[in-house]
């Protein structure tokens, strides 16, 4: 049973709060159609350390198995924390730094000049504006994931590299925001607030059908959950053919996340040797 909000593993709690998602996510949308007409500003040229990293996220996600033609990786704009950064629509293997864009946070392109965008923008924009201390986000649907998006068995971490899992990992149900029928992309504000409701303060939510987004508070810890959520699916798999797993318990889990969190230059630079053209 996914875990609601409050902390308790109840279905209804998680409706209503999917509900209260969507009423309060109109209002947004009204704010989008009026802030569209006016063009919003630029924050200016972001960093380009930070834009170094974000292409290099783009590039390690692919040769890493976490993106294919599909998934994306953003960052919150280092001028201004109302303004966020990501590829033009494009697959993340080639993204260079003249693909990236900045939005707002209801994900409208501030300067598109013709450039398209990915159609599930909105859950970077919605998590942005759920949670100030993410500053930057992750959505793929990486394969060995999906069976835990997809069933009632719940992703733990299953050694201390995954301990940002110890929290639970919620799974995000479209049809609770009324959307029986959906082709089960977040392609409005509305769908990305839900998400963002499901994920509520943890670093990684599952999306049945679908994929799972991570949080975190750079890139290259955003990098660093995504290819790790993927390796513990897999190994969780293959535990759970052996028999029953004995997880991380919650308070393991806390602990080897603070330990990796200042770890993770370590995997990051030995990632982007690989991934990066020479
Ligand atoms: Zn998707």
């Amino acid at each position: 049973m996914p875990i609601c909000l409050c902390g308790q593993p109840h279905a209804l709690g998680r409706r209503l709060l999917l509900a209260s998602a969507v009423a309060a996510a109109t209002l947004p949308m009204r704010a989008v159609t009026t802030r569209a007409q006016s063009t919003p500003a630029s924050a200016g040229p972001a960093n380009p350390a930070l834009i170094e990293d974000l292409v290099a996220a783009n590039r390690i996600l692919y040769d890493q198995g976490v993106v294919d033609g599909f998934g994306h990786v953003s960052a919150r704009h280092d001028k201004d924390p109302n303004r966020y950064l990501l590829s033009r629509s494009m697959a993340p293997g080639l993204v260079t730094a003249e693909d990236i864009m900045e939005y707002d946070l209801d994900s409208n392109a501030i300067d598109p000049r013709g450039r398209t965008s990915y159609l599930e923008r909105f859950i970077h924009g919605a998590i942005y504006q759920a949670r100030p201390d993410v500053r930057a986000v992750v959505h793929s649907h990486s394969p060995a994931v999906l069976p835990f998006a997809d069933t009632k068995v719940a992703l733990r971490p299953m050694n201390h590299i995954a301990g940002f899992l110890g929290g639970g990992v919620p799974v995000f149900e479209i049809r609770d925001t009324g959307n029986p029928a959906s082709d089960m992309l977040i392609r409005n504000v509305v769908l990305g607030h839900a998400l963002a409701m499901t994920l509520g303060k943890r670093p990684v939510a599952l999306m049945r059908g679908h994929g799972s987004v991570a949080a975190a508070q750079s890139v290259r810890h955003v990098v660093f959950r995504a290819v790790y959520t993927e390796v513990n699916a897999r190994v969780q798999a293959e535990a759970m053919k052996l028999g029953t797993p004995e997880f991380l318990n919650p308070q393991e889990a806390a602990a080897a996340m603070k330990t990796n969190d200042a770890l993770v230059d370590r995997p990051w630079d030995l990632w982007k040797r690989r991934a990066m053209p020479k």
